[in-house]
């Protein structure tokens, strides 16, 4: 079983797929389809590849048969069920029933006199599960396959899986795959790969360019809004508000010595003492902002002409070249280098 990220992996079937993350000591699955002789396979697998932790939980992602079909199974190994609220009394039945004729791992352990009631955890519109440094998000998902969908997402591995709504293998069906989409975005998901029930894991880049809507096209957007608030925030003398573009391990070229500044909370005092060169207010004119990105890093330049009046009642008027490097952190643009450099002759540039 070739992992999907750092303690991440797709379970690959024939029709169907389940996604085993570890845990500090335990594993969680997301998925249990089909039948009992799946979910044993399954379970093989991840006690070969992660030694020595048991299944705390198996989450559902929905209740129609073939995604739930090996729920018992998983039950029957002392797993809690995770499931969506709206099918409750359904999982509750498939889970109460006997297997009297032909006796399933369940039966066999409940005529043990073992876990008589699994364990079911109920979501509503969403859950956390985590170990304390590990987290798992599971979403409801309102769509127009079925009710009751989860989807999950494992932040630290940028991982999202999926059943129904988005498959590599399927035709892209626009309305369920925009529903996973909305959900990225709107929650800030910092998603790299799309695991999903059928077929295999595909790039997120590659659901956002099938649905016409680049994930380069929304970075470029969102690195212009954190360019606009740092502009904001020079024009408002707001260093709180500048320093909240950066993130806290920048490095910076600044036009003055030092050298560098290593770190954002380095980087507040010449950005003090720029704004308090300033009697009344500062004008900043950017030009020429080009931006590019690949999902994860990105980087822009560009042109920014600042004037005002200094304290001593002086004009200022300067031009400043601006390269900025950003990555994208806990689903959020935030520069980690900048460049700022002073053009040497400015009247002849
Ligand atoms: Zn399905």
């Amino acid at each position: 079983m070739p992992p999907l990220a750092p303690g991440v992996w797709l379970a690959r079937g024939g029709t169907h797929n389940s996604l085993v993350i570890e845990m500090a000591d335990h594993l969680v699955i997301f998925e249990p389809p089909l039948f009992e002789e799946r979910s044993e396979a399954v379970i093989a697998a991840a006690k070969e590849s992660i030694p020595g932790k048991p299944i705390r939980h198996i989450v559902l992602s929905h209740f129609h048969d073939d995604h739930l079909g090996g729920v018992r199974t998983y039950a029957a190994e002392g797993a809690i069920v995770v499931v969506h609220s709206s099918a409750s009394d359904y999982v509750r039945a498939v889970l109460g029933k006997r297997h009297a004729v032909e006796p399933d791992r369940l039966e066999l352990v409940r005529r043990d006199g073992r876990h008589i009631e699994p364990a079911v955890i109920f979501v509503e519109d969403g859950i956390t599960l985590t170990d304390g440094t590990r987290e798992i998000k599971l979403y409801h998902v309102p769509n127009l396959h079925t009710s009751g969908m989860l989807v999950g997402y494992v932040p630290d591995a940028r991982v999202l899986f999926t059943a129904d709504l988005v498959s590599d293998t399927f035709p892209l069906i626009p309305p369920l795959a925009s529903s996973v989409y909305d959900l990225i975005e709107k929650n800030g998901l910092s998603v790299e790969m799309i695991a999903c029930a059928h077929g295999n894991a595909m790039p997120y880049a590659q659901l956002a360019y099938a649905l016409g809507k680049s994930s380069k096209r929304t970075d470029t957007a969102e690195i212009q809004a954190l360019e606009q608030r740092l502009i904001d925030g020079i024009k408002a003398k707001d260093v709180k508000q500048i320093m909240s573009c950066y993130s806290d391990d920048l490095f910076a070229y600044d036009v003055v010595p030092p050298r560098q500044y290593v770190g954002a909370a380095a980087f507040q005092k010449p950005w003090q003492g720029f704004l308090g060169m300033f009697e009344g207010p500062i004008n900043v004119d950017v030009n020429d902002l080009i931006i590019n990105s690949d999902g994860e890093i990105a980087y822009s330049c560009g042109v920014q002409h600042v004037t005002g009046t200094t304290n001593e009642g002086k004009p200022f008027d300067s031009t400043f070249r601006i390269t900025d490097v950003y990555r994208k952190r806990h689903g959020k643009w935030v520069i980690v280098q900048e460049h700022i450099s002073l053009p040497p002759d400015v009247a002849r540039w």
